[in-house]
Order: C-alpha cells, then sequence, then structure tokens
C-alpha cells in the first residue's frame, strides 16, 4: 500500500484486526520510508455495480446515496437504525449477488418500496406516492428531494 504522505510504494503493516461489526479488516500501516503511520481498511466488494439511470446515464452503485433516500422516507419514523441497516445490507446483498454488472435505478426503487412496505407503512407510502410519478423519468436525488418535501408537509 502506498503512503499517503509521501507516496512511497511500500508500508509495512503493524497490526491487523476485524472491526467490530465483523465486515471489514482494519490494518495499522507504516511508511518504510517516512515512518508515517496510516490505517486501511478492507472489505469485501463482490462486485462493481453500475446504476442505470434516466437517459441512459450511469454511475456507480453508491450505498450511502442510497441510505439518504431511505432514510428521507423515514424521517421522523420509529424505525431503529438497526433495521434500515438490515434492509440497506439485504438489498446491496440481493444487487451484488444478482450476477448482473449493471443495474436499473428503478430496479432498486422497486427493492427499496418493497423493502419500506415490510418496515413502516407511512414511509412506504411517501416513498411509493413519490416514485409512481418519477418511475424512469427521475433520479435517486430529485426523488429523495421530493419525497422530503412531501414528508415536512
Ligand atoms: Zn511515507
Amino acid at each position: 500500500m502506498r503512503c499517503p504522505f509521501c507516496a512511497h510504494e511500500d508500508s509495512q503493516v503493524k497490526d491487523s484486526r476485524p472491526t467490530e461489526d465483523g465486515a471489514s479488516i482494519r490494518r495499522r500501516r507504516q511508511c518504510e520510508d517516512c515512518g508515517a503511520r496510516f490505517t486501511t481498511f478492507e472489505r469485501v466488494q463482490l462486485r462493481e455495480l453500475t446504476v442505470v439511470k434516466s437517459e441512459n446515464r450511469r454511475e456507480p452503485f453508491d450505498r450511502m446515496k442510497l441510505e439518504r433516500s431511505v432514510s428521507t422516507a423515514l424521517r421522523k419514523r420509529p424505525v431503529a437504525q438497526e433495521r434500515i441497516d438490515k434492509l440497506l445490507s439485504s438489498i446491496q446483498r440481493q444487487l451484488e449477488t444478482s450476477g448482473e454488472s449493471e443495474v436499473a435505478a428503478s430496479t432498486i426503487g422497486e427493492m427499496v418500496m418493497n423493502g419500506l412496505k415490510a418496515l413502516d407503512t407511512v414511509a412506504y407510502i411517501r416513498f411509493a406516492s413519490v416514485y409512481k410519478d418519477f418511475r424512469e423519468a427521475k433520479d435517486f436525488e430529485d426523488f429523495a428531494v421530493t419525497v422530503g418535501e412531501a414528508a415536512r408537509e
């Protein structure tokens, strides 16, 4: 691993241990040249996933973005963060194991909708009412904004 401080090509692993949730490995490293210490995280990535949006625009799948959409729909709803994380992980896992390298934004939208249905009716309705109008035309970001507005009404 290249040193982020002096760009030297090699660093030594000083310590290596799983993070609390066991989903990644945390490594303490030290640069062999300048001696700087830094940390890296290693986690499983089953495949690179590209989201196909309206007008054929493409972007890498971004879990944070998905999380923002879901959180917006769930704003002020009594749903534990743990259950939200579970939903997000389940969607991500389905996408990663689907065998496809590209997925339509609308497919993700359907998955979110189904997940929310089981989680919280109000969030589901918020999400679904916006989603039906926007289906093919808009992307998640427009979507999140609109759901946010609906939530404030
Ligand atoms: Zn260095």
